[in-house]
């Protein structure tokens, strides 16, 4: 029996008047599709996924009035249009085999809005609208909006709903007395301060009936100060489970904590521990989430006991067949969510349409669809990098004949540079996919192996993905042996000295920092080590699971200074939802930030720069080691002579435009050229 790879995620999980066929819950995300009105385009992005046999699924949240939504215009089931167009997508879901369960998601006081409502008017320090205090009407008309959204649900043919309890919104902004300095029966003793999420669960239960699924988010480690203790997070839960709740999911921090959660930098199932804790406390289900990304991750926090479920949200974007991989025994083909954020949460927040780094139709299946080609054909793609990793599976899975060469032994190009930066790790397993499923859609690979036009002539296209070449940055000295280039570092082990300056500051600049500053184990591979570098504990050690003493980082391995001629903050272009974090990691190991700088010369004593337009204050930075980090140009030299000799190349990724390159363009460009061929 194929499912006995994993026998605790394909135990059935009983509810009563339902049964999930698995333990694996597709966690609530929002993806831009909720505004859109596309139903349509919503319902094949969740069918997809019901049919690829996930248990169960949430909805991106749905705001439940107005005030309460996260935007103003933020989705919801207002009218009965509303309804009926979220109908499209359970009866799709239905049809699929699938259930689904619709968030109901109050911001209070994290809305971008002027009209967000809260218990007390606190600003929050992650939105620039004061909250207005709402009086004992106004928390009324809020839990009749959430019910009243519950039971539409219902009608709209949701299987459930999820509340979203934690993670600092609405509900979570009641329980603690940082945002909640009411003196009235909603707040002081924390008997009050519970009071509105738990009538919230008993007034929607009242609302939906008793054979209704209604998940409750229960923040169990809030990770800011003053969060709520251990035992008033269990006081809550059991709470929560006689007001009616079905399952409780485990909430990680509030959103304006500064402690990462879910970056890729966290290690796998940091927080499993923590809805290990509460299992046994209430008699409900528990759902634990976080960094669970692989179907082994999974299988062994359900073995361990840490949960009864496990939620997985990005996973999902990144192959819809998870589950039914693992179920088949095929979990080396599951294409794995490397939690970089960047085509995920980061679109979130740019206003854009979520998709997935490595899978490009996340939340674009109607639009990008890898048909079978018309004619087969011979293509030859020329590099084994993302774009052209990409390109070549595509184009293979749509029965094309591909041969893929690199000149390099091992494919991957330069995600084998970045799976080598600490907090980096999860790039050895899309290394890993992408060899497995080049195996597995017979690509013939030609590895070490460089190739001229000449040698292209038997093909009927040619796909050139060569990448990109550091770029030179001119600086008198620069070939001085105290000089080297991130490929050296990242890739050959060059050897780096205890004091070191690195020109550019872009992602390469910073992975080369997070590099050079750490010695040792990597913190996201110990999960001690982490939980030191970021002043985080269990939170039944410490009140919301934050150290008093705050972050103990490790002591930098060098000394290193970082440098940009631009005179802006360093870091800027990198990740909305990420760029923080490296900042930050990089601030505790000393790293200096330095821009608007020139770069004068290279000597033996270091790098000489000046500072703005007039060259000011020329100084010496007294380092061992300078590393150019100075961007990339196009490797265009093949596509060049194939031009010259008449031919028509496809010219993709780094190879096409070098400038602000990343994996999530250079994938989505090679997989959009290989569904056209
Ligand atoms: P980049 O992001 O374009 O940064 C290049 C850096 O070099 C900039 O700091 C730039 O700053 C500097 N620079 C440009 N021309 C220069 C010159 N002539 N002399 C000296 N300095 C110069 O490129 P990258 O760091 O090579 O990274 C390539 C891409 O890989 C990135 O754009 C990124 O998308 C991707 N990547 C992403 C991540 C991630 O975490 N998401 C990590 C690694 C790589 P000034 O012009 O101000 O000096
Ligand atoms: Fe995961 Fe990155 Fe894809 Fe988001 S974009 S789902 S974080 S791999």
């Amino acid at each position: 029996m194929a499912h006995t790879h994993y026998p605790n995620i394909f135990t059935p999980l009983d509810l009563g008047h339902v049964s999930l066929p698995n333990r694996i819950m597709m966690g609530s995300m929002h993806t831009g599709l909720e505004e859109r009105g596309d139903f349509n385009r919503i319902a094949e992005y969740f069918a997809e996924r019901a049919r690829g046999g996930v248990g169960l699924m949430v909805t991106g949240g749905m705001a439940p009035n107005e005030e309460g939504g996260v935007l103003p215009g933020a989705a919801g089931l207002f009218s009965p249009e509303d309804i009926a167009n979220h109908r499209i997508v359970t009866d799709r879901v239905h049809e699929a085999g699938g259930r689904i369960a619709m968030q109901i998601l109050h911001a209070g006081r994290y809305a971008y809005s002027p009209k967000c409502v809260a218990p007390s008017p606190v600003k929050s320090p992650i939105s620039p609208f004061p909250p207005k205090e709402l009086d004992p009407d106004g928390i009324e008309k809020q839990i009749a909006d959430i019910a009243t959204s519950a039971a539409r649900a219902r009608e709209a043919g949701y299987d459930g709903v999820e509340i979203m309890g934690s993670e600092g919104y609405f509900l979570n902004q009641f329980l603690v007395t940082h945002t909640n300095k009411r003196e009235d029966e909603w707040g002081g003793a924390y008997e009050n301060r519970m009071r509105l999420p738990v009538e919230v669960v008993a007034r929607v239960r009242e609302a939906v009936g008793p054979d209704f699924i209604i998940i409750y988010r229960l923040s169990m480690i809030d990770l800011v100060p003053n969060g709520s203790t251990w035992e008033e997070v269990v006081q809550l839960a059991k709470a929560v489970e006689a007001a009616g709740a079905s399952i409780i999911n485990t909430g990680i921090g509030w959103h304006e904590a500064r402690v990462p959660t879910i970056a890729t930098s966290v290690p796998r199932r940091a927080f499993a521990d923590v809805t290990q804790r509460m299992m046994g406390e209430v008699s409900i289900p528990l759902i634990t989430s976080n960094r669970i990304n692989t179907p082994e991750v999974a299988e062994a926090v359900l073995a361990e006991g840490c949960a009864d479920m496990v939620s997985m949200a990005r996973p999902f974007l990144a192959d819809a067949e998870f589950v039914g991989k693992a179920k088949a025994g095929r979990s080396a083909e599951i294409a794995p969510c490397i939690a970089c954020n960047q085509a995920c949460l980061d679109h979130t927040f740019e206003m854009k349409v979520s998709s997935c780094l490595v899978n490009p139709r996340a939340c674009h299946e109607t639009e990008l669809r890898y048909e079978p080609a018309a004619e087969a054909r011979k293509i030859a793609v020329v590099g084994a990098g993302p774009a052209g990793l990409s390109a070549a599976l595509v184009a293979a899975e749509r029965g094309h004949a591909v041969t893929l060469f690199d000149s390099a032994e091992m494919l991957g190009g330069q995600l084998n540079m970045a799976k080598r930066v600490p907090g980096k790790e999860e790039f050895f397993g899309l290394v890993d996919y992408f060899a497995r499923m080049v195996e597995e859609q017979g690509v013939d690979l030609r590895l070490g192996t460089r190739v001229s036009a000449e040698d292209l002539e038997g093909f009927d296209e040619v796909i050139v993905a060569t990448g990109v070449l550091p770029r030179d940055p001119r600086i008198p000295g620069q070939d001085g042996p105290n000089v080297v280039n991130y490929i050296d570092v990242l890739r050959g082990g060059a050897e780096v000295g205890q004091r070191v300056a690195i020109i550019g500051a872009g992602g390469i600049g910073f992975d080369v920092a997070e590099f050079l500053a750490h010695q040792g184990e990597s913190p996201t591979e110990d999960l001690d080590l982490w939980r030191k570098e970021w002043g985080v504990t269990t939170p039944w050690t410490e009140r919301a699971g934050l150290v008093p003493e705050g972050p103990m980082p490790e002591a930098p391995a060098r000394e290193i200074t970082l440098l940009q001629r631009k005179a802006q903050k360093l870091g800027k272009g990198l990740g909305k939802t990420t760029g923080w974090i490296h900042r930050a990691s990089l601030k505790m190991k000393n790293v200096k930030m330095v821009g608007g700088v020139n770069y004068e010369e290279i000597g033996p004593q270091g790098l000489k720069i000046s500072t703005g337009e007039g060259r000011e204050d020329p100084r010496w930075l007294e380092v061992d080691t300078v590393v150019l980090c100075a961007g990339q140009v196009p490797e265009r030299s093949l596509a060049d002579a194939l031009e010259a000799g008449g031919r028509s190349p496809h010219v993709i990724g780094g190879a096409d435009v070098a400038a602000e390159l990343d994996a999530k363009r250079a994938i989505d460009q090679g997989a959009r050229l290989a569904a056209r061929l």
